[in-house]
């Protein structure tokens, strides 16, 4: 080892060899004093280990008392130049060498506990291969396909858009999209999700996570510090700072209650002349478990959260968390696997295939989820007659065309009703009852019996209705649609059809809902759905509670009148429809937000996987924080008091006191840190 070596390791490493030292001083100026009869040379020695050891604690008890915020450090050092000052140099260095061992080893499990998460990004791989082009410039994938050549580069040094590949058991060392290969990919690491996960074509991958099958080829949109899993990191990070109201209550407390032992010392030695008794007292009013626990419970349960996929915005949260009694529940995407298909399309009296059609022109530009899947149905209509709805499954043998849908030539979202669109001279409406009111569009009895059968099941069902504008007035409309056969008629209007949509439950939702129910939770479904269709699902999912047929901003009032009702409310939705619901909740919960900041951004929980079950392990374990935090504090006060008890009946003295406060120190650190194995 070289010198410059020598004074990094030392100063990497001063708390524990400042402890070592004058605990060996310590250790030696004590015998020398117990076994033989050199007093002088131990008391030499003793107050040694107590400037070695006091020295750090003093400068800070230094700026502590020139900052007027008097703190542990300044009790300690006044305790300890007033046990040498009447010659207790034993005590002295005893309290100050089991002060810093404390707090070595309270420094040292803090940091383990604070970098649990490093070991992540430790996982990550430092170096990716990828595919560069001695020629090519156009970065099509086939040139990229045909070859390029394979560099080994660092993971830091990808840039947005090259491939990366990747073997077989090999780690991802970048964000991005796979553009070849197939494979099935352990997220453990930024999702908590243990069962691995089928990747192909399209789907986005992170960095961190483990190729476990196939080769993939991946165009990379992340790396570097730019990753999901170095975007959950730093976040949890900065969570872990975030002061909880304990915390920030126990700090304002702290800064009273350290003056108000140096007033108590002082007053005791006046009233019993008493030094020995006023310097313990400083020593064993050292707020330190106190202050110490509660950090400690909630750094803890953060870290253990975030491995399990649970990222948790502060203590804060947490702490509201635990109180948590009501549940709601976005019903699409969250009940459900928000992967809605079109289950049937009911013609009446126009075929069922223009219907679909028609209705996917009127949906195109919108992202709605009800949107997607008529279009989706649309474009996967076999490529068959459009004439008579008798459609010939031709497309099986062809691998299937698309169908083109046709722009809409205007367009407007009905927000939580549906869509109003103009498409070839006509005006199409594709929404629900409550849109169909709205413009006073009388509804058949015939075509309420479908909706009402379909309803029943749990599926969404949306009108389609036409009318002719533009060149053609509305009574000449209304007076062909009279003329024809069977088409129900309402001021112009003609609902040509009805599209039932089903969107499956999620698996694991009954299960969860009932985990919830047995912890006492109440839950309650929130839907913009109808009422029949809710009723459906709140029974197959076994929920306490639903409500039907609300606008966005109703959910908010639902939420809003439960919180009145004095319900701690949490709302679990997807963070990005649901985020003012989200917002107004106690706490908002979003799930899936590994691939969208923007739900991270509004959630006071988010849950990188697309998983329910992480709901329950969520609640219990802010439950079992507050708890946590809540012994963490009864032991610290408890530990004073009987201390105080003690030193008052003389009982305990200077260095017996510190020690006990030590251990007590020692005792939240411990209890806190179950959480971390919770
Ligand atoms: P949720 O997310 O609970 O399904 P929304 O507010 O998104 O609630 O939608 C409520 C209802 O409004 C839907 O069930 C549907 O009847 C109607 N609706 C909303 N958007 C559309 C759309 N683009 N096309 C047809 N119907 C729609
Ligand atoms: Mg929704």
């Amino acid at each position: 080892m070289n010198r410059q070596t020598v004074t990094q390791y030392s100063r990497k490493h001063r708390k524990a060899i400042v402890t070592a030292a004058s605990g060996l001083l310590y250790g030696g100026g004590w015998s020398l004093g117990y076994f033989t009869s050199f007093d002088t040379a131990s008391a030499v020695i003793l107050v040694l280990a107590t400037v070695v050891g006091g020295y750090d604690i003093a400068k800070t008890a230094y700026h502590e008392v020139t900052n007027w915020t008097l703190g542990i450090k300044t009790l300690v050092t006044l305790a300890a130049i007033g046990a040498i000052v009447i010659g207790e140099y034993w005590e002295a260095a005893a309290v100050v060498f089991l002060f810093s061992l404390g707090s070595y080893l309270e420094g040292r499990t803090m940091r383990k506990t604070r970098t649990a998460l490093q070991e992540l990004l430790e996982m990550t791989p430092d170096t990716a291969t990828v595919r560069r082009e001695a020629d090519a410039t156009d970065g099509s994938e086939a040139s990229e396909r045909a070859g390029g050549e394979l560099q080994e580069i660092p993971a830091r040094e990808v840039e947005e858009g090259e491939v990366v590949v990747v073997k077989p058991g090999g780690k991802i060392p970048v964000d991005g999209t796979v553009v070849d290969g197939e494979s099935a990919v352990n997220q453990a690491p930024v999702t908590g999700e243990s069962a691995p996960v089928h990747k192909a074509d399209g789907d986005e991958v992170y960095a961190g996570t483990v190729n476990q099958e196939g080769a993939l080829e991946i165009r990379t949109t992340g790396a570097g510090s730019d990753t999901t899993l170095e975007r959950i990191i730093r976040r949890v990070e900065e969570a872990q700072e975030a002061q909880s109201p304990t915390e920030s209550l126990i700090d304002r407390f702290a800064k009273y209650y350290t003056p108000a032992v140096i007033v108590l010392a002082i007053g005791a030695y006046a009233v019993t002349q008493n030094a020995i008794l006023s310097l313990t007292l400083l020593v064993i009013g050292c707020p330190g478990a106190l202050v110490i626990g509660p950090p400690v419970s909630i750094v803890s349960a953060i870290g253990n959260a975030a491995r399990s996929g649970v990222l948790m915005k502060g203590g804060e949260h947490l702490e509201r968390a635990g109180k948590i009694d009501l549940i709601a529940f976005d019903k699409t995407g969250t009940l459900t696997k928000g992967e809605t298909t079109v289950a049937d399309v009911e013609g009446f009296g126009v075929a069922d295939d223009e219907v679909l059609s028609l209705a996917a022109t009127a949906e195109k530009k919108s992202e709605h989820h009800l949107a997607d899947a008529i279009v989706d149905a649309a474009r996967e209509r076999p490529t068959a007659a459009t004439d008579g709805g008798a459609t010939v499954a031709k497309a099986d043998d062809t691998h299937a065309s698309l169908q083109s849908v046709p722009d809409p030539d205007d367009f407007d979202v009905v927000a939580g009703k549906g869509v109003v669109a103009r498409y070839d001279d006509n005006e199409i409406v594709v929404g629900n009852r409550a849109l169909l009111d709205d413009r006073g569009i009388d509804i058949p009895s015939q075509v309420a019996e479908y909706v009402r059968e379909r309803e029943e099941r749990g599926e969404t069902v949306v009108h389609v209705v036409r009318r002719a504008v533009g060149p053609t007035s509305g009574s000449e409309t209304a007076e062909r649609a009279n003329g024809e056969r069977g088409r129900p008629v309402s001021g112009g209007w003609d609902i040509i059809g009805a599209i039932a949509m089903r969107d499956e439950l999620r698996e694991s939702a009954p299960g969860v809902v009932a985990a919830l129910q047995d912890a006492g939770i109440e839950t309650v479904m929130l839907t913009g759905d109808n009422e029949r269709t809710a009723a459906a699902v709140a029974e197959e999912v076994g929920i306490d509670e639903y409500r039907a047929e609300l606008l966005p901003e109703d959910k908010q009032s639902v939420i809003e009148a439960d919180q009145a009702d004095g319900h701690v409310v949490a709302m679990v939705g997807d963070g990005i429809n649901d985020a003012p619901s989200l917002a107004t909740a106690d706490v908002g919960i979003a799930m899936g937000a590994a691939g969208t900041d923007t739900a991270i951004e509004t959630a006071d929980m988010a849950l990188m996987a697309d998983d329910l079950e992480r709901i329950p392990y969520a609640v219990t374990l802010s439950k079992a924080t507050r708890w946590n935090v809540l012994e963490n504090v009864g032991l610290a006060v408890l530990t004073v008091t009987v201390l105080l008890a003690g030193v008052l009946t003389s009982y305990v003295t200077l260095a017996a006191g510190m020690l006990v406060h030590e251990a007590s120190v020692l005792a939240v650190i411990g209890n806190g840190m179950r959480l971390l194995r919770y």
